[in-house]
């Protein structure tokens, strides 16, 4: 079994904001040259999460803040009184990694699908863990 792994910096520029990584995630997939097989991607964080979703229209990912700041809004009696409490919501309900496959040496994105890093307690430097496993 042919793996891969990479581990990649992503800075973040604001505390709520989601920052496209796909051309990142698509050159470690060449990187890898493994042709069939499944990447899976892992945030080591508990208050930023990676999700895929349309990166076409921005407005998208505003709408998702938007909802997620509804859910867990950033002042509110929470138990956890790092001031961050609404950050690990947040992540918690997008999620830390994801799988997906890897079809002829490319990932089988829909038209207008992208990854994300979604960070809900920036601006910092996150980590992105890559893993390649081929078939
Ligand atoms: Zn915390």
């Amino acid at each position: 079994m042919k793996t891969f792994s990479k581990t990649i910096d992503v800075r973040t520029s604001s505390r709520n904001c989601f920052v496209d990584i796909t051309r990142y995630i698509s050159s470690i997939c060449e990187e890898s040259k493994i042709s069939d097989g499944i990447i899976t991607i892992f945030v080591p964080h508990t208050t930023c999460g990676v999700i895929v979703n349309e990166n076409y229209d921005p407005t998208v990912q505003k709408d998702i803040q938007k909802i997620l700041g509804e859910i867990a809004p950033e002042n509110q009696d929470y138990s956890h009184t790092e001031g961050n409490a609404d950050s690990h919501i947040k992540t918690a309900i997008v999620g830390n990694s994801i799988t997906i496959p890897i079809n002829n040496g490319k990932i089988p994105f829909g038209t207008w699908q992208g990854i994300f890093l979604t960070e809900f307690d920036g601006p910092r430097t996150r980590k992105v863990i890559v893993k390649i496993i081929g078939v």
